[in-house]
């Protein structure tokens, strides 16, 4: 794709992320999967609207893509994004797999507007121990056999 098609899907983006702050929905924050040339997904920030903190764009974004190509990996999708997506979308992204990202603005201009992701990111640094939210292992050996459980089945779906 040229660089005016790119530019075309983030523009897209960047409408959603204006639509979704203007109607209050969440941060102004937008995002559409493509593949093939053509949108698979979209998403804005709906944190408020959906009462749900995980509801960012990306993450919106993703499920509708796998909604519509009804799988649950994004192969050969590009992202776009209209900022530096946060800890816990960057983890969502590298689970569904796209192809590649695209971004417009950084995670320092988020910071400037009031969403500082800069705290989680030394958390996940950070030893559990010394989170800021108190990790406490518990129920290890019980846990582990559902693991050897999964490890033995045969007709389990690998991703
Ligand atoms: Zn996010």
């Amino acid at each position: 794709m040229i660089e005016e098609q790119h530019q075309q899907f983030m523009l897209e983006a960047i409408r959603l992320s204006a639509q979704g702050a203007s109607k209050n929905e969440g941060g102004p924050f937008g995002c559409v999967i493509v593949k093939n040339q053509r949108i698979v997904g979209r998403g804005n920030n709906q944190v408020i609207a959906r009462n749900d903190p995980t509801a960012h764009a990306e993450i919106i974004a993703i499920r509708d893509a796998c909604l519509h190509l009804e799988h649950f990996q994004l192969e050969g999708c590009t992202l776009y994004t209209t900022c530096e997506p946060c800890p816990m979308c960057l983890g969502a992204i590298y689970w569904a797999r796209p192809e590649r990202i695209f971004y417009a603005c950084t995670r320092v201009d988020a910071a400037h507007i009031g969403f500082d992701d800069q705290f989680i990111y030394e958390e996940i640094m950070a030893e559990p121990q010394q989170r800021k939210i108190p990790m406490k292992q518990l129920l290890r050996l019980e846990a582990l056999k559902v693991f050897s459980a999964w490890s033995d089945k045969s007709d389990k779906t690998h991703y």
